[in-house]
């Protein structure tokens, strides 16, 4: 059953406490172990029990792919853990060193998350780090090699530019937004990715996660301090 535009608004109220009861349908229906079971318990919940604000089947795919043609052993950073799924989805791309770093604003998202991703047997790979986006980055150290940016759309452009200011992407590092589609208002984002010139930047029509309304991700290649 797909949710029309006009039950958006309704379903994304309450959306700060579904992950609680998100993580214990998880427990009480995944395989323990098995990503795949877990992100389908996910999927399951936000379609027939409560709307989960997740990246959902259709654009996880598109995350995945550019994450592979990265490379396996990654260090990567999301901004917005929510329920753990895209923790979960990249995560489980990973071999060996492969490892990420999920900042989350919310403490309900982050208890759910944990348990989540715990229970898909990644949380060795994944660090979810509690706070706000912009205090957390400016402890942040080291290069990452794909940055996942999915939480509060004011905030994407601003912690951007943290991202670039602290040194944490290098040339070929990969900045895949998602939501940049008309319903969230990503415009300032979108003029600054594109034409900051240190970006090489495409957008992916998608829709928001299960619905049919138009969203779309902005993937965009750092081109170092200076641009190409
Ligand atoms: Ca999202």
């Amino acid at each position: 059953m797909k949710i029309r535009v006009e039950d958006l608004r309704e379903r994304l109220q309450g959306a700060e406490e579904r992950p609680t009861e998100a993580a214990a349908y998880v427990l009480r229906h995944a395989a323990k172990g098995d990503p795949k079971s877990v992100l389908e318990s996910l999927d399951d919940f936000a379609v027939n029990h409560g709307f989960l604000m997740n990246l959902g089947p259709e654009k996880a795919p598109l995350l995945e792919a550019t994450l592979r043609s990265l490379g396996l052993r990654l260090r990567v950073l999301e901004l917005g853990c929510y329920c753990g799924y895209s923790a979960i989805a990249m995560a489980r791309n990973f071999e060996g060193e492969g490892r990420l770093i999920s900042l989350e604003k919310s403490a309900l998202s982050v208890a759910a998350a944990s348990e989540i991703i715990d229970h898909a047997g990644l949380a060795d790979r994944v660090e979810i780090v509690h706070g706000d986006s912009g205090e957390s980055l400016a402890r942040l150290e080291g290069e990452f090699d794909l940055v996942f940016l999915d939480h509060w759309k004011g905030l994407y452009r601003r912690d951007l530019e943290t991202i670039e200011a602290r040194g944490l992407l290098r040339p070929g590092s990969v900045v895949f937004a998602d939501n940049v589609g008309p319903v969230f208002g990503a415009e300032e984002y979108l003029e600054y990715v594109r034409g900051c010139g240190r970006f090489e930047s495409r957008n992916e029509v998608s829709t928001i996660e299960y619905t049919d309304i138009e969203d779309a991700v902005e993937i965009s290649i750092y081109r170092g301090p200076r641009g190409a």
